[in-house]
C-alpha cells in the first residue's frame, strides 16, 4: 500500500495535533460541516499476493474498517443510514454530527468481510449496486487485467492492425504496463470495446472476476436487514454525463427497477458512478426526481454542509483508502483536506 512518506505524514501528525486544540478553528467553520459520507468498495483481509495499487487503493482491510468506525464512535457521530438523513434534513432535526458509511459497485466482500463487523457495531451502511453486477453481464476487464499482468512477465495481442509486444517483469514495470493497457481500454470507443477485449483475454480470464460480485440472492438478504440500503448504481457503469438522453435514463430507471423487483422493496438512493462533476448534471437530477429517488451521491470529496443538504441529489464523499491514518480523518472532518482538494471552494 502506498504510504505517506516521512515528512509528508509528520505535517499531516502536527497540523492535526495543533488542529485538536482549537476543535479545527478556522478552517471546520467553513469547511468543516455537520458530518461525512464515506465512500468505499471492497473490504478484504490483507494478504501476501502481489497487487496492483490501481485496483489495490479501492480496498481496505476488515480492521481498517473497524479502526474507522471505532473512530466515528469515540468522537460520538451519530451513525446515519440515508433514509435517516433525508428524513432528519427535511424536519430540519439532524443528529450532528454524523456519518454514513457507502459501499460502491456490489462486491461479495461487503456481505462476508463488512456486514459481519458493520453489524455487529450496529452501523447502518448502503450498497450501491451497479445491477450487471449481480446479473454477471458486467465485464471486470480492471481484475482481470491485474491478474493477467501479474502473473505473466510478456503479453502479446494484434489490436486494430497493430500489434503489441509488452513486457513487464517487476512490480514496478507491471505497474506501467497496467496504466498503459488502461490507457487503451479507456480511449478504445465503447463499440470497439468487446474486441479488445477478446484480443486480449480468454473468456475464461474475463468472467474469473464476477465470483466476487454479489448475487441477487445475497443482495436481497441484506436487504431484509434494516441496518442495510441497498441503492442504485445504474446498469453498467458509465459517465451519465457523456450519454445520449435515451440511454441516461435507461440507466437509472432500469437499474432501479431491476433492483425493486429482485429485493421487492423501493430504491430510494442512488450514486453516480465515477462521481465527478462530469458524471452528473441537472438532468441527471431531473431523471433521479422522476423516479422519486430521495439522496444520491457524488465523489466530490467534501463534508456535509447545511448547504449541501439542500441538494440532497448531489451529495459529496469521502472516498477513504487504507493510506488515510486518524491524523488524515482529523484534517477531512476539520475540512482542512476537502478545502485544499477543492482549491478553497465550498
Ligand atoms: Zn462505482
Amino acid at each position: 500500500m502506498k504510504q505517506a512518506t516521512g515528512s509528508k505524514k509528520k505535517a499531516i501528525h502536527l497540523s492535526a495535533k495543533i488542529l485538536k486544540l482549537t476543535g479545527g478553528l478556522p478552517f471546520s467553520a467553513i469547511y468543516g460541516g455537520i458530518g461525512q459520507i464515506l465512500m468505499f468498495h471492497r473490504v478484504l483481509p490483507s494478504s501476501d499476493k502481489p497487487r496492483l495499487w490501481s485496483n489495490a487503493y479501492l480496498e481496505v482491510t476488515p480492521e481498517y474498517l473497524e479502526q474507522i468506525i471505532n473512530y466515528y464512535k469515540r468522537l460520538g457521530y451519530h451513525f446515519l443510514s440515508p433514509d435517516e438523513l433525508y428524513e432528519m434534513a427535511q424536519q430540519g432535526n439532524l443528529a450532528k454530527p454524523f456519518v454514513i458509511f457507502t459501499f460502491d459497485d456490489g462486491y461479495r466482500d461487503n456481505l462476508t468481510h463488512a456486514y459481519p463487523l458493520l453489524k455487529k457495531h450496529k452501523v447502518p451502511f448502503a450498497i450501491y449496486i451497479t445491477t450487471d453486477f449481480p446479473d454477471k453481464k458486467a465485464v471486470l476487464w480492471w481484475y482481470a487485467l491485474e491478474e493477467k499482468i501479474l502473473s505473466h512477465d510478456s503479453i502479446s495481442f494484434n489490436f486494430n492492425g497493430q500489434k503489441y509486444d509488452l513486457t513487464a517483469h517487476t512490480l514496478e514495470e507491471k505497474e506501467k504496463l497496467y496504466q498503459q493497457i488502461h490507457n487503451l481500454i479507456q480511449s478504445t470507443p465503447v463499440d470497439e470495446k468487446a474486441r479488445l477485449f477478446e484480443a486480449l483475454f480468454t473468456p475464461e480470464q474475463l468472467s474469473a472476476p464476477l465470483e466476487n460480485v454479489l448475487s441477487w440472492e445475497e443482495i436481497r438478504d441484506l436487504a431484509i436487514d434494516e441496518l442495510v440500503t441497498i441503492g442504485a448504481h445504474t446498469v453498467s457503469h458509465q459517465r451519465l454525463g457523456m450519454l445520449p438522453d435515451k440511454q441516461a435514463r435507461w440507466e437509472i430507471s432500469q437499474s432501479i427497477n431491476l433492483i425493486e423487483s429482485r429485493t421487492w422493496q423501493k430504491v430510494k438512493h442512488f450514486a453516480y458512478p465515477f462521481g465527478d462533476l462530469q458524471s452528473f448534471g441537472q438532468r441527471e437530477i431531473n431523471i433521479l426526481k422522476e423516479n422519486n429517488i430521495l439522496t444520491s451521491t457524488t465523489t466530490v470529496s467534501k463534508n456535509i454542509t447545511r448547504q449541501a443538504l439542500s441538494s440532497p441529489l448531489t451529495l459529496p464523499r469521502i472516498a477513504v483508502g487504507m493510506s488515510m491514518t486518524e491524523d488524515t480523518l482529523d484534517l477531512i472532518r476539520f475540512g482542512v483536506i476537502p478545502m485544499v482538494r477543492n482549491k478553497g471552494r465550498r
